[in-house]
């Protein structure tokens, strides 16, 4: 049977960050790709960061395959035939150090991918992890649904996204809740460059990013997008698997609905669908991460559940996890000690970077969306029928309007109510 000194299960972000980095460090290391090649089974809407990216290959955005360099983002609170925004545009963005680039999974994980096998990583793919070698309690290596496939590793990180099946089946994790997570659905659209600069205000390579809530979602707690590419779109929206099946609804009967709203539809006219795509989004937030380390292995990214739901990040606390998980290892193969002890300072490095203290803020946010519909079902219509009322220019004081507005609030909602979801509201993002 083969030893490596890590094994990687999955080449995703996290996964190919650990990698790079260990290869780097002259580490032997084996990853595991359920797909034909990395980036076939990936989905993102995708928003990639660069400083998460650039802390593993530093100028990494001179040579990898890049979308545009964000400089607009906006969120749309949609309700029946209106939209009410807020946004940021910033020239700043247009320019090197990049805030962000959007990017396609399909190119961007091979590319990725490439530059950890350049480092000496070996990289198999068409092979699935099914299961953990175990000594007792400590983890020494994988079992795979190929003949034979048991290979040996003094480490192995699991990196295998959202659908965490390996922990499952390895007693790592409870199988997982349908409150904790969403199933988003993404169509690629492609439209002339010119007609998506023109439409978004855009030039040369700047790109734009819209998130959507409220009428498009029908009541559930879902977000959509609206990214833009070189010379195509990537349009998508997500909504918690329980309130999916509660309501009886498909996730693509959420998407074509979205589609057909007037200001999605004038934004996406002409284009055609490339793709289609279906993935898991981890949100349970900080409650809902399970154990990341234990004898002989480390949990990363979305496996991890590392995923901040509210800023529409993932693939940089993905990146991050892995880097920590190889800077673990790193000194635990210095130490030869690959005990749960030895590995403890990757949740240290964890609890004292942005990953876990963001996903700590709102760690009140998940059960305070899911006690609250009216956020989704009766405020996105209240806040664009004010909006309406204020920018109808009819003759009726303005005194009278924010008035009426109120009325209208405390008639649907009522006003103890309204004053509960504030308050309730500020201690989950504080
Ligand atoms: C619709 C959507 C939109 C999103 N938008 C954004 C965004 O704009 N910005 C952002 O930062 N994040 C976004 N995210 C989240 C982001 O995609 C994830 O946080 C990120 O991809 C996590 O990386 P990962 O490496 O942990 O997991 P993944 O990217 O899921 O990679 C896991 C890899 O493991 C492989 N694998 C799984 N099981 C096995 C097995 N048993 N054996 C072998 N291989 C296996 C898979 O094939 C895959 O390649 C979005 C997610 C979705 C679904």
């Amino acid at each position: 049977m083969q030893k490596f000194d890590v094994i990687v299960i999955g080449a995703g972000p996290s996964g190919t960050a650990a990698a790079y980095l260990l290869a780097r460090s002259g580490l032997r290391v084996l990853v595991l790709e359920r797909g034909e090649k990395p980036g076939a089974k990936n989905v993102m809407g995708g928003v990639l960061y660069r400083r998460m990216m650039d802390d593993i290959i530093p100028g990494f955005d001179r040579e990898a395959p890049l979308e545009r360099a964000i400089i607009s983002q906006s969120l749309w609170v949609v309700g029946a035939d209106a939209v009410t925004s807020i946004g940021h545009q910033n020239e700043r963005f247009a320019r090197p150090p990049y805030n962000n680039f959007t990017v396609l999974r399909a190119k961007f994980d091979p590319w990725f991918a490439q530059r950890a096998v350049e480092q000496g990583a070996v990289l198999v793919c068409e092979t699935v992890v099914t299961d953990l070698l175990k000594e007792g309690n400590q983890v020494v290596g994988v079992r795979t649904d190929r003949p034979g496939g048991e290979v040996l590793a003094d480490v192995v990180i699991i990196a295998e996204g959202a659908n965490a099946l390996v922990s499952e089946a390895a007693g790592l994790r409870q199988p997982i809740r349908a409150a904790d997570y969403s199933l988003a659905v993404k169509e690629i659209i492609a439209l002339p460059r010119e007609k998506i600069e023109d439409r978004f205000h855009l030039e040369g390579n700047e790109g734009a990013t819209i998130e959507l809530v409220g009428e498009i979602g029908r009541g559930m707690v879902s977000m959509g997008f609206i990214y833009t590419n070189r010379d195509s779109l990537s349009v998508g929206i997500g909504a918690l698997i329980s309130d999916l099946r509660r309501a009886g609804v498909h996730p693509y009967e959420l998407l074509d609905r979205m589609k057909e709203h007037p200001v999605v539809r004038r934004l996406i006219a002409g284009g055609e669908t490339k793709e289609y795509l279906a993935h898991l989004i981890p949100e349970g937030g900080y409650d809902a991460v399970p154990h990341l380390y234990g004898d002989g292995y480390l949990v990363v990214g979305d496996a991890g559940g590392l995923v901040n739901a509210v800023h529409r990040e993932g693939s940089n606390l993905a990146m991050t996890s892995g880097r920590f998980a190889a800077e673990t290892v790193v000194r635990a193969k210095q130490a030869g000690a690959y005990s749960a002890s030895a590995l403890s300072g990757y949740a240290e490095k964890l609890r004292s970077s942005f990953v876990l203290q963001d996903l700590k803020q709102y760690r009140r946010l998940p059960a305070f969306l899911a006690r609250t519909p009216e956020l989704f079902n009766q405020f996105p219509g209240l806040l664009n029928d004010a909006a309406y009322q204020i920018a109808l220019v009819d003759g009726v004081s303005k005194r009278e309007k924010f008035a009426a507005a109120l009325r209208a609030a405390r008639r649907q909602v009522g006003t103890s109510r309204l004053v509960r979801i504030g308050y309730e509201g500020w201690r989950a993002l504080r």
